[in-house]
Protein backbone atom coordinates (compact mmCIF):
# COMPACT_ATOMS: atom_id res chain seq x y z
CA UNK A 1 0.00 0.00 0.00
CA UNK A 2 1.86 3.33 -0.80
CA UNK A 3 1.92 5.64 1.99
CA UNK A 4 -0.89 8.32 0.58
CA UNK A 5 -3.32 5.62 1.11
CA UNK A 6 -2.87 5.37 4.99
CA UNK A 7 -5.58 7.00 6.55
CA UNK A 8 -5.31 5.33 9.79
CA UNK A 9 -2.31 3.75 11.64
CA UNK A 10 -3.49 1.05 14.06
CA UNK A 11 -0.55 0.08 17.20
CA UNK A 12 -0.23 -3.36 17.80
CA UNK A 13 -1.22 -6.44 16.23
CA UNK A 14 -3.20 -8.13 19.23
CA UNK A 15 -6.73 -9.35 19.03
CA UNK A 16 -7.91 -5.76 18.99
CA UNK A 17 -5.61 -4.28 16.75
CA UNK A 18 -6.38 -6.57 14.49
CA UNK A 19 -10.44 -6.53 15.04
CA UNK A 20 -9.60 -2.96 14.06
CA UNK A 21 -7.84 -3.10 11.24
CA UNK A 22 -10.22 -5.76 9.85
CA UNK A 23 -12.92 -3.22 10.16
CA UNK A 24 -11.19 0.03 8.56
CA UNK A 25 -10.16 -2.74 5.76
CA UNK A 26 -13.31 -3.85 4.89
CA UNK A 27 -15.22 -0.34 5.12
CA UNK A 28 -12.54 0.73 2.17
CA UNK A 29 -10.55 2.79 4.61
CA UNK A 30 -6.76 2.47 3.97
CA UNK A 31 -5.53 1.49 7.38
CA UNK A 32 -1.55 0.65 8.24
CA UNK A 33 -1.47 -2.36 10.91
CA UNK A 34 1.86 -2.04 12.63
CA UNK A 35 3.20 -4.44 14.98
CA UNK A 36 6.52 -4.20 16.90
CA UNK A 37 7.04 -8.33 17.64
CA UNK A 38 8.02 -10.29 14.92
CA UNK A 39 4.41 -12.62 15.11
CA UNK A 40 0.58 -11.46 15.25
CA UNK A 41 -1.92 -12.16 17.83
CA UNK A 42 -0.11 -10.19 20.59
CA UNK A 43 -1.13 -12.06 24.18
CA UNK A 44 -2.70 -15.24 21.73
CA UNK A 45 -0.13 -17.13 21.15
CA UNK A 46 -0.46 -21.18 20.50
CA UNK A 47 2.92 -23.20 20.15
CA UNK A 48 1.91 -26.09 17.88
CA UNK A 49 4.35 -29.38 19.05
CA UNK A 50 6.04 -31.79 16.34
CA UNK A 51 3.09 -34.33 17.65
CA UNK A 52 0.63 -31.86 17.01
CA UNK A 53 -0.41 -30.67 20.34
CA UNK A 54 -1.09 -27.24 20.09
CA UNK A 55 -0.35 -25.19 23.50
CA UNK A 56 -1.87 -22.11 24.19
CA UNK A 57 0.94 -20.30 25.64
CA UNK A 58 -1.72 -17.32 26.24
CA UNK A 59 -5.33 -17.12 26.08
CA UNK A 60 -7.00 -20.63 25.61
CA UNK A 61 -10.62 -20.19 27.29
CA UNK A 62 -13.95 -18.87 25.44
CA UNK A 63 -15.27 -17.13 28.60
CA UNK A 64 -19.28 -17.15 28.77
CA UNK A 65 -19.19 -18.81 25.73
CA UNK A 66 -22.98 -18.77 24.94
CA UNK A 67 -22.82 -15.26 23.98
CA UNK A 68 -19.19 -14.85 23.04
CA UNK A 69 -18.55 -13.36 19.58
CA UNK A 70 -15.65 -15.34 19.48
CA UNK A 71 -17.18 -18.32 18.87
CA UNK A 72 -19.05 -16.76 16.14
CA UNK A 73 -15.97 -16.17 14.85
CA UNK A 74 -14.38 -19.43 15.22
CA UNK A 75 -17.09 -21.23 13.78
CA UNK A 76 -17.27 -18.87 10.30
CA UNK A 77 -13.11 -19.66 10.04
CA UNK A 78 -14.41 -23.44 10.03
CA UNK A 79 -12.82 -23.96 13.43
CA UNK A 80 -13.97 -27.08 15.81
CA UNK A 81 -14.87 -25.66 19.62
CA UNK A 82 -14.73 -27.91 22.39
CA UNK A 83 -17.84 -27.56 24.52
CA UNK A 84 -17.10 -30.13 27.17
CA UNK A 85 -16.76 -29.35 30.73
CA UNK A 86 -13.40 -27.42 31.73
CA UNK A 87 -11.41 -30.14 33.72
CA UNK A 88 -11.77 -28.54 37.19
CA UNK A 89 -15.45 -28.56 36.77
CA UNK A 90 -15.18 -32.43 36.20
CA UNK A 91 -14.90 -34.77 38.94
CA UNK A 92 -11.11 -35.67 39.08
CA UNK A 93 -9.12 -38.89 40.15
CA UNK A 94 -9.91 -40.07 43.79
CA UNK A 95 -6.29 -40.23 44.97
CA UNK A 96 -6.62 -38.19 48.44
CA UNK A 97 -9.60 -36.55 47.24
CA UNK A 98 -12.80 -39.15 46.91
CA UNK A 99 -15.70 -38.02 45.26
CA UNK A 100 -17.95 -37.26 48.56
CA UNK A 101 -15.02 -34.65 49.20
CA UNK A 102 -14.61 -33.33 45.95
CA UNK A 103 -18.31 -32.41 45.95
CA UNK A 104 -18.64 -30.88 49.48
CA UNK A 105 -15.68 -28.73 48.36
CA UNK A 106 -17.80 -27.93 45.11
CA UNK A 107 -20.54 -27.30 47.12
CA UNK A 108 -18.58 -25.01 49.91
CA UNK A 109 -16.62 -23.06 46.66
CA UNK A 110 -20.53 -22.22 45.70
CA UNK A 111 -21.58 -20.91 49.15
CA UNK A 112 -19.01 -18.77 49.26
CA UNK A 113 -19.01 -17.24 46.02
CA UNK A 114 -23.19 -16.66 46.99
CA UNK A 115 -21.82 -14.83 50.50
CA UNK A 116 -19.27 -12.92 48.43
CA UNK A 117 -21.59 -11.58 45.85
CA UNK A 118 -24.07 -10.22 48.74
CA UNK A 119 -20.80 -9.02 50.99
CA UNK A 120 -19.93 -7.13 47.58
CA UNK A 121 -23.46 -5.10 47.87
CA UNK A 122 -22.16 -3.59 51.76
CA UNK A 123 -21.75 -0.16 51.22
CA UNK A 124 -18.31 -0.16 52.85
CA UNK A 125 -15.64 -2.13 50.46
CA UNK A 126 -14.31 -5.53 51.99
CA UNK A 127 -11.84 -8.04 51.43
CA UNK A 128 -13.27 -11.02 50.11
CA UNK A 129 -12.03 -13.27 52.68
CA UNK A 130 -14.99 -11.37 54.62
CA UNK A 131 -17.45 -14.42 52.84
CA UNK A 132 -15.24 -17.51 54.06
CA UNK A 133 -16.87 -19.68 56.25
CA UNK A 134 -14.20 -19.35 59.55
CA UNK A 135 -15.13 -23.15 60.10
CA UNK A 136 -14.93 -24.49 56.70
CA UNK A 137 -12.66 -27.35 56.34
CA UNK A 138 -12.06 -26.57 52.60
CA UNK A 139 -10.71 -22.51 52.74
CA UNK A 140 -7.15 -23.12 52.16
CA UNK A 141 -8.32 -24.90 48.90
CA UNK A 142 -10.43 -21.89 48.50
CA UNK A 143 -8.02 -19.27 48.86
CA UNK A 144 -5.83 -21.09 46.37
CA UNK A 145 -8.82 -21.11 43.58
CA UNK A 146 -7.90 -17.34 43.96
CA UNK A 147 -4.27 -16.94 43.57
CA UNK A 148 -5.23 -19.02 40.07
CA UNK A 149 -7.76 -16.55 39.52
CA UNK A 150 -6.17 -13.16 41.21
CA UNK A 151 -2.62 -14.07 41.81
CA UNK A 152 -3.17 -13.54 45.62
CA UNK A 153 -5.51 -15.04 48.57
CA UNK A 154 -9.04 -13.36 49.41
CA UNK A 155 -7.48 -11.47 52.15
CA UNK A 156 -5.99 -9.15 49.35
CA UNK A 157 -8.82 -9.11 47.11
CA UNK A 158 -11.20 -6.49 47.01
CA UNK A 159 -15.10 -7.45 47.25
CA UNK A 160 -16.16 -4.85 45.28
CA UNK A 161 -13.72 -4.94 42.51
CA UNK A 162 -14.02 -9.08 42.50
CA UNK A 163 -17.61 -8.40 41.79
CA UNK A 164 -17.16 -5.89 39.04
CA UNK A 165 -15.05 -8.39 37.35
CA UNK A 166 -17.02 -11.02 37.99
CA UNK A 167 -20.23 -8.94 36.15
CA UNK A 168 -18.23 -7.55 33.26
CA UNK A 169 -16.93 -11.16 32.35
CA UNK A 170 -19.71 -13.03 32.56
CA UNK A 171 -21.82 -10.22 31.34
CA UNK A 172 -25.08 -10.64 33.58
CA UNK A 173 -24.22 -14.71 35.02
CA UNK A 174 -23.74 -14.35 38.43
CA UNK A 175 -22.99 -17.64 39.09
CA UNK A 176 -19.53 -18.24 38.08
CA UNK A 177 -18.95 -21.30 39.56
CA UNK A 178 -22.01 -22.52 38.76
CA UNK A 179 -22.10 -25.40 35.92
CA UNK A 180 -24.16 -23.60 33.49
CA UNK A 181 -22.02 -20.77 33.05
CA UNK A 182 -20.30 -22.16 29.48
CA UNK A 183 -16.26 -22.17 29.14
CA UNK A 184 -15.56 -23.54 25.45
CA UNK A 185 -11.85 -24.02 23.85
CA UNK A 186 -10.54 -23.75 20.71
CA UNK A 187 -8.84 -26.80 20.95
CA UNK A 188 -6.35 -26.60 17.84
CA UNK A 189 -4.90 -22.93 18.73
CA UNK A 190 -6.88 -20.43 20.35
CA UNK A 191 -3.88 -17.93 18.48
CA UNK A 192 -5.57 -18.26 15.53
CA UNK A 193 -8.90 -16.94 16.47
CA UNK A 194 -7.33 -13.17 16.29
CA UNK A 195 -4.42 -13.93 13.89
CA UNK A 196 -6.86 -15.18 11.28
CA UNK A 197 -8.90 -12.32 11.77
CA UNK A 198 -5.87 -10.58 9.87
CA UNK A 199 -6.71 -11.99 6.24
CA UNK A 200 -8.40 -10.42 4.00
CA UNK A 201 -11.98 -11.44 3.49
CA UNK A 202 -13.13 -12.08 0.10
CA UNK A 203 -15.01 -8.59 0.17
CA UNK A 204 -12.02 -6.50 1.02
CA UNK A 205 -9.49 -9.03 -1.59
CA UNK A 206 -12.32 -7.52 -4.10
CA UNK A 207 -12.01 -4.30 -3.62
CA UNK A 208 -8.62 -4.24 -3.44
CA UNK A 209 -8.54 -6.27 -6.43
C1 LIG B 1 -1.43 -16.23 30.15
C2 LIG B 1 -2.70 -15.54 29.67
C3 LIG B 1 -3.89 -16.26 29.67
C4 LIG B 1 -5.05 -15.64 29.22
N1 LIG B 1 -6.21 -16.39 29.16
C5 LIG B 1 -7.31 -15.86 28.58
C6 LIG B 1 -8.44 -16.69 28.32
O1 LIG B 1 -8.43 -17.89 28.58
N2 LIG B 1 -9.53 -16.13 27.74
C7 LIG B 1 -9.55 -14.78 27.39
O2 LIG B 1 -10.58 -14.32 26.88
N3 LIG B 1 -8.48 -13.97 27.62
C8 LIG B 1 -7.36 -14.49 28.19
N4 LIG B 1 -6.26 -13.72 28.36
C9 LIG B 1 -6.33 -12.30 27.98
C10 LIG B 1 -6.23 -12.12 26.45
O3 LIG B 1 -5.11 -12.81 25.95
C11 LIG B 1 -6.09 -10.63 26.17
O4 LIG B 1 -7.18 -9.93 26.74
C12 LIG B 1 -6.08 -10.29 24.68
O5 LIG B 1 -5.22 -11.15 23.96
C13 LIG B 1 -5.63 -8.84 24.56
O6 LIG B 1 -5.64 -8.45 23.22
P1 LIG B 1 -5.22 -6.99 22.86
O7 LIG B 1 -5.22 -6.87 21.38
O8 LIG B 1 -6.06 -6.02 23.62
O9 LIG B 1 -3.73 -6.81 23.46
P2 LIG B 1 -2.41 -7.65 23.15
O10 LIG B 1 -2.72 -9.06 22.79
O11 LIG B 1 -1.51 -7.42 24.31
O12 LIG B 1 -1.84 -6.96 21.85
C14 LIG B 1 -1.13 -5.75 21.89
C15 LIG B 1 -0.11 -5.80 20.77
O13 LIG B 1 0.45 -4.49 20.62
C16 LIG B 1 1.84 -4.63 20.40
N5 LIG B 1 2.43 -3.34 20.78
C17 LIG B 1 2.40 -2.75 21.99
N6 LIG B 1 3.00 -1.55 21.93
C18 LIG B 1 3.39 -1.38 20.63
C19 LIG B 1 4.06 -0.32 19.94
N7 LIG B 1 4.42 0.82 20.54
N8 LIG B 1 4.31 -0.49 18.62
C20 LIG B 1 3.93 -1.63 17.98
N9 LIG B 1 3.29 -2.66 18.59
C21 LIG B 1 3.03 -2.52 19.90
C22 LIG B 1 2.24 -5.80 21.26
O14 LIG B 1 3.47 -6.38 20.82
C23 LIG B 1 1.06 -6.74 21.07
O15 LIG B 1 1.24 -7.62 19.96
C24 LIG B 1 -5.06 -14.28 28.79
C25 LIG B 1 -3.84 -13.57 28.81
C26 LIG B 1 -2.69 -14.19 29.24
C27 LIG B 1 -1.38 -13.40 29.20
Amino acid sequence: MAGGDVEVVVVGAGAAGIAAARRLHDSGVGCLLVEARPRLGGRALTVIDESGFALDLGCGWLHSADRNPWCDIAKAQGASIDTSLPAWARPSLEFGFSRAEQEEFGEAMGSFFARLEHVAQNQTDVPSSAALDPGCRWNGLINAVSTYISGAEWDQVSAKDFDRRQRRELAGDRRPWHRDTKLWRRPASHARLPRDRGRPSRRATESRD
